[in-house]
């Protein structure tokens, strides 16, 4: 199995519009049934970190099952056009997500925000919560959408 993983395509064009509705949807109902299921509120950030990878885990399952194809765009890693899949699931993505779906309330929301800042700082860990390797030339708020071979692992 030989992944290449170049998450940061860092340029791609966008001169294509990208389509609404389920090839950019973040959370499926399915991955929100999940995440309800195995959410604990003392939770550590590495449960909570392998949470994410696992609703982004899904996210592709479900996106394969409903034959969801992302955006075609040209990506200057592969020199090509290929489908883009969207960012993987993050921390905050999460925390949202569980505002949203009423598990956390809007104060244990901001309390959980600050303190993931604080542990991703410490650790110098990404939005996704591995660890921050050398940096691309980009700023880390542009967030590139991830090449697809990343999400073809089956
Ligand atoms: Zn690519």
């Amino acid at each position: 199995m030989s992944l290449t993983r170049h998450r940061l395509c860092s340029t791609f064009s966008n001169k294509e519009k990208m389509p609404a509705g389920d090839a950019q949807r973040a959370w499926f109902p399915e991955m929100l049934e999940e995440l309800k299921k195995r959410w604990k509120l003392d939770m550590s950030w590495n449960e909570c970190i392998q949470l994410c990878r696992n609703a982004t885990a899904t996210r592709t399952k479900l996106k394969k099952e409903k034959g969801i194809a992302g955006p075609l765009m040209f990506c200057k890693n592969c020199n090509d056009y290929h489908e883009m899949s969207p960012m993987p699931i993050g921390i905050r993505s999460l925390l949202f997500a569980l505002k949203k779906e009423g598990l956390i309330d809007d104060h244990t929301f901001e309390i959980k925000d600050k303190e993931w800042k604080k542990y991703q700082r410490k650790h110098q860990l990404d939005a996704v919560g591995n660890p921050k390797k050398q940096r691309l030339n980009q700023p880390s708020e542009v967030t590139p959408r991830s090449c697809a071979s990343q999400s073809t692992s089956s």
